[in-house]
């Protein structure tokens, strides 16, 4: 597959196809990692793992052969992501019998350099957009066990102190969640999203996780009961919540 680039092109040409803000209807594909180009997927996927401690700062990464099957996407594309993240400081590429590719040990420090603020408050508005569509649709048909997981994670995310597992918890909160109301597909979704969130904001201040955390109590609550209303609302307040606590 040769990328419109070119073979010989930049690592990450810009987006084709990014809209402006306000523009009607999102293409949701234009919006997630899958439909814009296949480097950035593995940006935000490797990200995401980063966030989820799948892996730390200074792990050696998966080959790229398996990170192409994991993202089906083809070898080369995983290849060039690697090497564009690796020119970004993101990934560190070392030679020899114990070499391969490494997270960087600096990971936190080049991240925050990446941060971008506006495209993050677009892409968390997209977010919150799918999270009400999922709630006002599945409202009243979850049956309450299958909300048990979901309330094993807040409920963790109480009694923890530690703030890499608080952003951990909190990201694992809105992976579980994509998944129980829109199945595996929307998991994905959520997982290109919040992938390419935590390349553009900080992970999220302890007190920020809690505050969230309670909407995430309420928005159970309400799913349990079927009330679709109070539960959107709980999705709403959850980005407000957000932002009060982060002031
Ligand atoms: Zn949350």
């Amino acid at each position: 597959m040769v990328n419109t680039a070119g073979k010989f092109g930049p690592y990450d040409p810009p987006g084709p196809s990014r809209p402006a803000p306000g523009t009607p209807g999102p293409d949701i594909r234009a919006l997630t990692g899958r439909g814009q180009t296949g480097s950035e997927l593995v940006r935000a996927r490797i990200a995401l793992q980063v966030r989820l401690r799948s892996v730390a700062p200074g792990d050696r990464l998966a080959d790229a052969g398996v990170l192409a099957e994991d993202l089906g996407i083809s070898e080369i594309t995983v290849r060039r992501a690697l090497e564009g993240m690796c020119q970004d400081g993101l990934l560190d590429r070392r030679r020899g019998r114990a070499g391969g590719t490494f997270v960087a040990v600096a990971w936190d420090s080049v991240v925050a350099v990446l941060h971008d603020t506006a495209e993050a408050a677009s892409l968390g508005a997209f977010h919150q957009l799918l999270e009400c569509g999922l709630v006002a649709r599945s409202a009243g048909e979850i049956p309450a066990e299958r909300l048990g997981a979901l309330t094993s994670l807040v409920d963790e995310t109480d009694r923890t102190d530690d703030p890499h597992r608080l952003a951990e918890l909190e990201t694992r909160f809105h992976l579980d969640l994509a998944e129980t109301l829109g199945g595996a597909g929307v998991r994905e979704l959520a997982a290109d999203l919040l992938g390419r969130l935590c390349l553009l904001l900080p992970a999220p201040a302890a007190e920020t996780v809690r505050a969230r955390n309670r909407c995430h109590a309420d928005l159970l609550t309400e799913l349990a009961r079927g009330a679709m209303d109070p539960a959107v609302r709980a999705v709403k307040a959850h980005r407000s919540a957000a932002v009060s606590a982060s002031e």
